[in-house]
């Protein structure tokens, strides 16, 4: 994919120099052997080196930083554990990268509140450890969680298998404080069900770093259930398992999870984490209940019964706790599983109505004959997120290129059918050119504007996330679908 040229330049020996004056040296990185580690995140295609990485230790080091690029007119782009997949983290070539990794703080759990306050850099799983003791967890559960920050988790919206039932982190979040590109903090959101005025909880959460930086986070807490059983079921037939997912919904059940694989991914799991995954299924559905024991063996019955009718030719159900998390692990490890029988892979993020999974899983098989490239899919299946995981070796020559193009494909196909170009891995600079096919002139308008009140210069993350009318005309030009030319008012270039 082409960058998009920037219209920044900065001095860096400027820049160094005011850095200097405010951060400690044990929180400024300038030299080219520390600044490598941070010049991608999870989607290592893309790549940049930043001209200085900030560590802040305190709210005011953060202000202050901020409060100089934007005198400066530097670009800044705030990070969490770079385990994004979607470049949102990868730094601006002219610009700063700042770090939120010292903010790793657990400032308050309240058992009667059910809620935590932590600072962004704290990882996702440890706030749910923090809140143990009290028989609480917090819900959103990307598969990352051991890794990814709660800072991270709010720019990107991040999901995970719980998220079907609980919510995805824009649910689960009650309060944030955040610093703006001018340095002033701002406290949105608050402990009452309703705020009054615009929601901008909800348009900073998911806003990818493009309007503020979080130092602050409220979540909500949740009552750990007394007990959680998966149903693992096998089914012969890809499309019926799709359409099995779209019968559980229908039939009134909201699972606490319900993910699939097809065969590709449960052959690059099952030697990796030993699940016991059965090999000969064309895919697998594992459906979670939780509740009391009642709850549970009557949801988990009447899943059994869908299951069937649709086709399911085995059903195994968890018998304890750790026969629950080994169902789960194949799961979980899907990504890494995957990394082990190739030299790279992509991994998508689309979503698509459930009902349409069937389609989408024999459009994507033939997308792998006509890219010649192999392709194991995931899916938070309950939600209609899918990620497919296309394997290529970016050592021979075209591979990459011809994944990305199998990549652009299986988006542009989840908005033609009636889904989204993203489900929880954020736009960043890898999905901008299908951001031109999700909306049309009005609506990019309507995000630049936005964009333009919190941050009148662009200097949060640019050139990420909201492309520009004149990138979508480009776009337009090279992809043309169905006869229609995209923006076919602007000028071509
Ligand atoms: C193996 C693997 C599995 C994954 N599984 C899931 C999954 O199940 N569900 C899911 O949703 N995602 C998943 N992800 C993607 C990723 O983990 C999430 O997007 C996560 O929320 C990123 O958190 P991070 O701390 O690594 O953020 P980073 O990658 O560092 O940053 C992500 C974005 O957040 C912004 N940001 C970070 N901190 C702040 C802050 N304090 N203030 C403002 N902006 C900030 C950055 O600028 C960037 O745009 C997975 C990734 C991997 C590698």
């Amino acid at each position: 994919m082409s960058r998009p040229e920037s219209s920044f330049v900065t001095d860096r020996a400027t820049l160094v120099r005011r850095l200097k004056m405010i951060l400690p040296a044990h929180c400024l990185l300038v030299e080219d052997e520390d600044l490598r580690p941070y010049e991608c995140d999870g989607l290592t295609a893309y790549r940049a080196m930043p001209l200085a990485v900030c560590l802040p230790e305190s709210e005011g080091q953060v202000i202050d930083v901020l409060r100089t690029c934007h005198q400066l007119g530097v670009p800044v782009v705030a990070r969490g554990a770079g385990t994004g997949l979607s470049g949102g983290a990868m730094p601006h070539a002219e610009g700063v990268v700042l770090s939120l990794a010292r903010f790793n703080k657990i400032l308050r759990v309240d058992r009667d509140s059910r809620t935590a306050a932590v600072q962004p850099g704290v990882r996702n799983l440890a706030v749910s450890e923090a809140a143990a003791p009290y028989g609480l967890y917090y819900a959103p559960d990307p598969s990352s969680q051991i890794a990814c920050t709660i800072g991270g988790n709010v720019a990107e919206n991040s999901g995970g298998v719980h998220c079907l039932k609980y919510g995805l982190t824009v649910h689960n979040v009650l309060r944030l404080r955040v610093v703006s590109i001018e340095g002033e903090i701002f406290e949105i959101g608050g402990g009452a069900p309703d705020a009054p005025g615009y929601d901008l909880l909800a348009l900073l959460i998911g806003s990818e770093g493009l309007l503020g930086v979080v130092t602050e986070v409220t979540v909500k807490l949740v009552p750990k259930p007394e007990l959680a059983q998966v149903v693992m079921a096998s089914f012969h037939d890809v499309a019926r398992a799709g359409d099995a997912v779209a019968a559980i919904i229908a039939a009134g059940i909201i699972p606490a999870g319900l993910e699939m694989m097809d065969k590709a991914a449960a052959a690059a799991v099952e030697p990796f984490v030993k699940a016991g995954y059965d090999l000969d299924a064309a895919a697998i559905l594992l459906c979670e209940s939780d509740g009391t024991p009642e709850e549970v063996a009557e949801e988990i019955s009447r899943v059994m019964a869908v299951l069937t009718a649709s086709g399911a030719h085995d059903l195994r159900v968890s018998q304890s706790e750790a026969e629950r998390l080994r169902f789960w692990a194949g799961r979980k490890a899907a990504f890494p599983a995957v990394g082990r029988i190739t030299p790279d892979y992509y991994c998508m993020d689309g979503t698509i109505p459930r009902k349409r999974l069937a389609e989408m899983l024999a459009a994507i098989a033939a997308m792998e004959q006509k890219y010649g490239l192999r392709c194991a899919n995931v899916f938070h299946a309950g939600d209609g997120n899918l990620h497919p995981l296309i394997m290529y070796d970016a050592s021979l020559p075209g591979e990459w290129e011809r994944a990305e193009a199998f990549g652009a494909d299986i988006l542009e196909l989840s908005v033609a059918l009636g889904g989204s170009i993203t489900g929880e891995h954020g736009v960043g600079i890898e999905k901008i050119n299908q951001m031109c096919v999700q909306y049309a002139t009005p609506e990019l308008e309507a995000f630049h504007r936005v964009k333009a009140a919190f941050d009148e210069k662009r200097l949060l993350n640019p050139e990420k996330a909201v492309p520009s009318l004149h990138r979508c005309a480009e776009y337009g030009r090279m992809r043309v679908h169905r006869g229609e030319l995209k923006f076919p008012e602007l000028e071509r270039f």
